[in-house]
């Protein structure tokens, strides 16, 4: 079947025809409400799923910013309106995949890996949309039903989100997955033209191909690291949990081309406000994975987005900092002293320029640097050893 066959049943199927653009706004079905356990084994998985989301919401993987928090949330009510968002809890968690989940109880996680690598609120809309259009089409309850042992339940959270294909290598080896990845291809889809249908109507543009467009290049990116052939699929493998990148780039960029889907203001301001703060949150484990050039894309094309500031910056001298050739200790001295230039540079801009510079031999500027360092965090937990840097 072609694409365009495949998204017009997948269309009928989930009941969503219009067309975008035309003369009636789209108006979202009356919603149901949140749903309520049916039955005995229901009740026992919506017990087990609010215990887990009970220990789950202190876990140190969680990011307690609340701010940030509501401002996802934010984002998630102008995208399926104040009825359908107030049955969902967000939670954003430090985790470098681009990936986001939702539970059948309404517990919505979010990776900070994702929230790096869209940049307005139209784009961070379209996978919001995208994980409320799978709570509230159901999708995982049948699963749930079968599968309701913690670690499933965990294994299952980790594959019903948005996940690319490249990052889930070593889970989709599974036979587990094999058997759940053609039910899954189809849901995913219907999640995404539900998402789309959202958006449709919200007040954002629809900007869904833009994010599998780039993260098709990041693959690229990784790939090219890694000396292998990139590698641009149409047609999902086996064991392929979601439809491809280069699918749902397909799918999307026709819905996109309909009149007036694009329209309207994108919250990309909006959205560089709210995360600048939180930059060091989102892209540090980015930073510290061993994805270099994967991760350089990603710095890279929030940048050409979003502009440069003081953080990512120093984002980018930390990423070359620790990848640690000769040369790139030269560039991220570059980056680190670039950051302290905008004015919006971190303490720990200094500590790179300084451990930067003393390494290129210039021990001079290395030092001063480390002081400024001193000076802006006292109360650093390197302190004592960067002092020792000093004395000698
Ligand atoms: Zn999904």
């Amino acid at each position: 079947m072609s694409a365009r066959a495949i998204l017009a049943v997948a269309l009928l199927a989930a009941g969503f025809g219009q067309a975008w653009g035309t003369e009636a706004q789209f108006e979202r079905p009356a919603y149901a409400g949140a749903y309520e356990p049916q039955g005995v084994d229901e009740r026992g998985l919506w017990m087990e799923l609010d215990d887990h989301e009970r220990g789950f919401r202190d876990s140190p993987l969680v990011v307690q910013d609340e701010e940030l928090t509501r401002y996802i949330k934010g984002v998630l009510c102008k995208t399926v309106g104040q009825d359908r968002c107030a049955a969902t809890r967000i939670y954003v968690v430090q985790d470098n995949i681009f990936n986001a989940t939702m539970a059948p109880n309404g517990l919505m996680v979010i990776n900070t890996g994702l929230l790096a690598r869209v940049h307005s609120e139209a784009e961070l809309a379209t996978i919001l949309g995208h994980e409320f259009a799978h709570f509230e089409l159901r999708h995982s309850l049948n699963k749930f039903k079968k599968r309701r042992t913690g670690s499933d339940i965990l294994m299952w959270l980790s594959l019903s989100g948005a996940a690319v294909g490249q990052n889930v290598g070593a889970v989709a080896e599974s036979a587990f997955v094999t058997g759940l990845a053609g039910f899954n291809r189809e849901q995913e889809q219907q999640s995404d033209l539900l998402s789309a249908d959202y958006i449709r109507a919200s007040s954002y543009p629809l900007r869904a191909s833009v994010v599998w467009k780039r993260l098709m290049e990041e693959d690229d990116a990784l790939r090219e690291e890694r000396k292998q052939r990139k590698i641009r699929r149409f047609t999902p493998g086996a064991t392929d949990t979601h439809p491809t990148n280069l699918q749902r780039f397909a799918y999307f960029s026709e819905i996109e081309a309909q009149p007036g889907a694009i329209d309207g203001d994108d919250g990309a301001a909006a959205y560089r406000d709210a995360t600048a703060r939180v930059l060091p949150t989102l892209f540090g484990s980015l930073v510290k994975g061993n994805e270099f050039a994967a991760a350089d894309y990603v710095i890279q094309s929030r940048a050409q987005a979003l502009g440069w500031d003081g953080l990512l910056l120093h984002a980018r001298g930390e990423l070359y900092r620790l990848r640690g050739n000769p040369r790139d200790l030269v560039t991220a001295r570059q980056f680190y002293e670039q950051a302290i230039a905008t004015g919006s540079a971190p303490a720990e801009a200094w500590r790179g320029a300084g451990l930067t510079a003393m390494r290129g031999g210039d021990s001079a500027a290395g030092k001063a640097a480390l002081q400024e360092y001193l000076v802006r965090s006292p109360q650093a937990a390197d302190a004592a050893a960067m002092k020792m840097l000093l004395e000698n």
